[in-house]
């Protein structure tokens, strides 16, 4: 049931539209009356009206002033007002609608057009309502996600929800753009992560960006202001209509795990060095990569003397130090893109790319006199026996490894502290 307000000073006019209103539409609408301007306001404080008929002249108040005594008063100033009257001058039907008037009608009416009117300008209202609701609705979800979430032009975003607004600080959309301008503009420089300097000129960052996704998995990293450190997001990104949907997934300590995994999986974690792994997934790289990245490179293996006898005396612990402190000597002394690593136990490996056999036999000399010197912690001195072998064409990762090892083998058996060459 709507209720609709009829105002006139004319109680007849009064009569007349209710009693019309009663017998063609009594089940639709209920119907009001006010015989003044102040009288209709009275109601409206107390009662929810759904449209206002209202007439221009009135004694006192007329049509146009109760009009925007109505719209003043925020809750009956989305009420719509048709304006019906007798007066057909274009003056009065332009001052209908400056005061506010939804419509116009003027006197005599005829009844049908009466209850269209009045049935439009209902289901106008009600098409608004359902509007703004569901904005509001939409905007809620939005805020109820933990992804930051934006539509833009590409140029500026035009929605945002409250997890992009906090992560920013801001506290609203007009505060981001004042602020932050494009969101494209606080992707941080780095280059395993997409932002402005990886479009060419002229390329669209957005669609690049929605090209890129469609391929592979892109990501971003942003500033968090209020740790002022980079944190990372995933994206999702979609063309809608001129603007692009897009969200951002912070995937940080997602990052930093798979970090810290493959940091792991690939290092010795007393030593902090390279481990069996590592080789094994490097090996056959260096195998594949010859004849391109570099044409030769050699293979050191290298074995602690007698470190039972090292554990025996001064203990596991002691020992443990002691395969520390050699691996920080010989990483030291090495060059950055040589591998080095534990094969295990108290035995480490040492790749070196470009480096043939007799190099390869003077830098084994070199390390194994450091060593030889070192003042170990407890311990004091220790000594190493090392074998040497360079890549030969047609190699395998077993072949190159034996050799290493007969040649190592070879040194143990002439007295340790050595370096042999196979
Ligand atoms: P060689 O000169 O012939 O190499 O004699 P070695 O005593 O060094 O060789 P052996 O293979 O007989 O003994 C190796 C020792 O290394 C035995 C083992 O307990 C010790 N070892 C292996 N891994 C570790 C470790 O992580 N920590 C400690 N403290 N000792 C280890
Ligand atoms: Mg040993
Ligand atoms: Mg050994």
């Amino acid at each position: 049931m709507k209720r609709v307000l009829c105002i006139d000073d004319i109680a007849e006019n009064l009569f007349t539209i209710k009693a019309l209103f009663d017998s063609y539409h009594n089940d639709k609408y209920e119907i009001l009356t006010a015989q003044s301007g102040k009288d209709a306001l009275e109601i409206l404080l107390t009662k929810k009206v759904d449209i206002i008929l209202l007439d221009v002249m009135m004694p006192e108040l007329d049509g146009y002033e109760t009009a925007k005594l109505i719209q003043k008063n925020k809750k009956t100033a989305n009420i719509p007002i048709i304006f019906v009257t007798a007066k057909k001058d274009n003056d009065t039907i332009t001052n209908c609608y400056v005061a506010g008037g939804a419509d116009y009608l003027s006197k005599p009416y005829n009844e049908q057009e009466l209850f269209m009117r009045v049935a439009f300008h209902l289901k106008l209202k009600d098409d608004e309502k359902k509007l703004i609701y569901e904005k509001k609705l939409a905007q809620d979800i939005l805020n109820l996600q933990d992804n930051m979430i934006a539509v833009t032009d590409g140029n500026k975003p035009i929605v945002a929800n409250q997890a992009l607004f906090d992560f920013f600080k801001v506290k609203d959309l007009d505060e981001f753009i004042e602020k932050f301008g494009c969101i494209c503009q606080n992707f941080l420089k780095d280059e395993h992560y997409f932002n402005l300097d990886k479009i060419d000129k002229g390329s669209f960052w957005i669609d690049v960006l929605i090209g890129r996704l469609e391929s592979r998995e892109c990501s971003v990293m942003m500033m968090d202001l209020s740790k002022l450190k980079p944190r990372s997001f995933a994206i999702k990104a979609k063309k809608i209509d001129d603007n692009y949907l897009i969200s951002f997934t912070d995937i940080t300590s997602i990052t930093i795990e798979s970090n810290e995994y493959k940091h792991d999986a690939f290092h010795d974690n007393l030593t902090q060095i390279y481990n069996r792994n590592k080789l094994n997934a490097i090996i056959p790289q260096f195998l594949n990569n010859i004849g391109t990245s570099y044409d030769k490179f050699s293979f050191i293996l290298f074995d602690i003397d007698h470190f039972k006898q090292v554990n025996d005396i001064y203990g596991h612990l002691a020992g443990d130090s002691v395969l520390k402190q050699l691996s920080q000597i010989v990483k030291s002394h090495i060059r950055d893109n040589d591998i080095f690593a534990r094969w295990g136990g108290e035995e480490f490996v040492i790749l070196l790319p470009n480096i043939d056999a007799d190099k390869a036999k003077d830098i084994s000399e070199y390390l194994r006199g450091i060593i030889e010197v070192e003042n170990f912690e407890v311990v004091g001195n220790i000594t190493c026996s090392f074998g040497v072998s360079e890549y030969k064409v047609g190699d395998t990762q077993e072949k190159l490894m034996k050799k290493a090892d007969d040649a190592l083998y070879k040194a143990k058996e002439n007295g340790r502290n050595q370096v042999v060459c196979q």
